[in-house]
């Protein structure tokens, strides 16, 4: 087992930047999920790790050791990849192998390591079968295999679960979480998808344009963005964000002005970061599972807004709306609520769940 550690970590392609200078523990024994749109250089740091690209600047410590030299088979790390990279002419067993015999591992040694994780994994009676005649599910499982029976000091997966259908991505979500509790192996994950981030990561790093935008536990990540995009990128349907202009009331309350409709910003907002914008625009930021419908006018902070699409999704049921200043949001309400597209309702934004973000610079003011 080992920590790894990342400083200052920069990979340059002639003129591309595709790593900017990124620093991350990750913790021995840790699930770590590297998640961000495309493009923004998941990959390659996961590259960077398992020795696949050279760094152009930076550290990587694998252990106590640092690593930048060292070549991918000198690394005590396996990767998982996301099109199985199977051996199309060995079997399952002779594919679980092979790694090992390169690295003239003893024969009894090899099989009782196969058969250990073939037992895990569940693919016992498919020892002898060649890959293709194995299912997508199947063949994610025995290049997991593969990664287990190198008893290494981190696993590093690269989008494992993109080839599989959406339902068995969901059970071999479950499978990995159990596999994960049964080894304790230091796993480094990289995904696009943020659905799969939150429910693997017990760390998250949300990454854009080759830099990390915020480290940390999913749920913290999720509830306090430290600015717009990693808002709007966790959470499905994504977090809507309202601008409007600061002002303090008569009474000395602060409140956004948001052009046909005004929010009283609650009292716990008032510190000195949100009243430095007196006068100024102010971005609000409500996910749209916070925003409830209060169809019977209730008195004071609902803001007016006309249904336009209501999609029901079975847990859940997507509203989209019209506010009266013609932006539109999106609710996120019980299934059993009874709304149909033209009805004007009221909307109530949790008090316990509000964002305030600088519309220019995008950082949170909360
Ligand atoms: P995806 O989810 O689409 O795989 P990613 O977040 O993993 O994206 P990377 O594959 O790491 O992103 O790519 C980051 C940037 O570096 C992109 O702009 C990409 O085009 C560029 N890049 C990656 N590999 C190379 C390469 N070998 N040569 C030149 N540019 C590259």
């Amino acid at each position: 087992m080992a920590h790894v550690e990342l400083e200052n970590l920069v990979k340059e392609f002639d003129d591309v930047t595709a790593v900017d200078g990124i620093s991350l523990d990750i913790p021995d024994e840790s699930f770590t999920v590297l998640v961000g749109p495309s493009g923004c250089g998941k990959t390659t740091t996961l590259r960077l790790i398992a020795g696949l690209e050279r760094a152009s600047d930076g550290e990587i410590r694998i252990g106590d050791e640092v690593v930048n030299d060292r070549r991918a088979y000198e690394r005590d790390i396996a990767m998982v990849f996301q099109n199985y990279a199977l051996y199309p002419h060995k079997t399952v067993e002779e594919n679980m192998r092979f790694g090992l015999e390169q690295h003239g591992v003893e024969d009894e040694t090899i099989t009782e390591r196969v058969n250990e994780a073939a037992t895990l994994l569940q693919i016992g009676d498919l020892r002898d079968r060649k890959p293709a005649e194995l299912s997508g599910g199947q063949q994610q499982r025995v290049a997991l295999g593969r990664a287990i029976v190198r008893d290494p000091a981190v696993f590093l997966m690269d989008e494992p679960l993109s080839n599989l259908d959406a339902k068995l991505r969901v059970q071999m979500r479950a499978e990995l979480n159990k596999l994960h509790e049964e080894l304790s192996t230091t796993t480094v994950y990289v995904t696009h998808d943020q659905v799969e981030a939150m429910t693997l990561a017990d760390q998250i790093a949300v990454m854009d344009d080759g830099q990390i935008q915020q480290v940390g536990e999913p749920t913290h990540v999720y509830s306090n963005p430290l600015n717009t995009f990693v808002a709007g990128f966790l959470g499905s349907p994504s977090m809507n964000f309202l601008e409007g202009v600061l002002e303090r009331t008569g009474s000395g309350k602060l409140q956004l002005d948001l052009g046909s409709d005004t929010h009283s910003v609650p009292d716990e907002y008032d510190d000195a970061a949100l009243a430095d914008y007196l006068g100024e625009r102010v971005t609000l930021g409500i996910r749209p599972e916070n925003i409830a419908l209060n169809q019977d006018g209730v008195p004071a902070n609902v803001h007016p807004a006309t249904v336009q699409v209501v999609e029901p999704q079975g847990e859940k049921t997507v509203l989209e709306l019209e506010l009266d200043s013609g932006e539109s949001i999106k609710a996120a309400v019980n299934p059993d609520t009874e709304v149909t597209i033209g009805d004007d309702v009221n909307l109530r934004f949790d008090r316990d769940s509000l964002h305030y973000f600088d519309p220019q610079t995008g950082e949170s003011l909360t």
